[in-house]
């Protein structure tokens, strides 16, 4: 199993992408986790990448697409992958293009979690609260919110059109969005059993 998980910050692509990974016994990969995990190393591309979250703004393609390469280059992605904000620019989309096509497995589907801005807003910074996620003031949560509409958005029509997107509404419980999801997937994955498809 392939998946991609889309949407705009905080919309819980991080929660859904472990419950998704354990269901189907794939790792959830986060760019945004493997990321922040470079804030404690010193070195010069850590600081680069520390001092780009905390603007904001994206990473680089050259670095963000190395990076991944790397991790799905690891035995445990055999089997299948979710990726959890990868990718987010067209740059992006195309590497990994690549990347599929090199290992000969296409992706199964595309997640779009939807989620209202001012909802999501209100979300990050409570989570900036309880977590200390010092990229999670208010100016950057809403320049994120600005990169995403502008730069990852668009993107979903790419996998729209070539028939991979599965759109969920990311809003209520968590374990309700995680039902709504597999129905969802389950439904991509064989449209005939679907009685309003019939
Ligand atoms: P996230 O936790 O997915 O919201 O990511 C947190 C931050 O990590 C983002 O605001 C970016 O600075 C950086 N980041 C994560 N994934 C990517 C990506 N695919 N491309 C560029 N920057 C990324």
């Amino acid at each position: 199993m392939r998946l991609l998980i889309m949407g705009p910050p905080g919309a819980g692509k991080g929660t859904q992408a472990k419950t998704i990974g354990a269901h189907y016994g794939i790792p959830a990969i986060s760019t945004g986790d493997i990321f922040r995990s470079m804030k404690t190393a010193d070195t010069p591309l850590a600081h680069k990448v520390t001092a780009i979250m905390e603007s904001g703004g994206y990473v680089s393609d050259e670095i963000t697409n190395e990076i991944v390469a790397d991790r799905l280059a690891q035995d445990d992605c055999e089997p299948g992958f979710l990726l959890d904000g990868y990718p987010r620019t067209l740059p992006q989309v195309h590497t990994l293009e690549e990347a599929l096509a090199g290992m000969g497995h296409p992706l199964d589907a595309v997640i779009s979690l939807a989620a209202d801005e001012d909802e999501v807003v209100k979300r990050l910074l409570k989570r900036a609260e309880t977590d200390g996620r010092s990229d999670d003031t208010e100016a950057t949560i809403r320049k994120r919110q600005q990169i995403y509409a502008e730069q990852t958005a668009p993107l979903l029509e790419v996998y729209r059109r070539d028939g991979l997107l599965v759109e969920v509404d990311g809003l209520g419980p968590v374990e309700e969005v995680s039902q709504r999801l597999f129905a969802a997937l389950d439904a991509h994955a064989s449209p005939s059993s679907v009685p309003s498809a019939r």
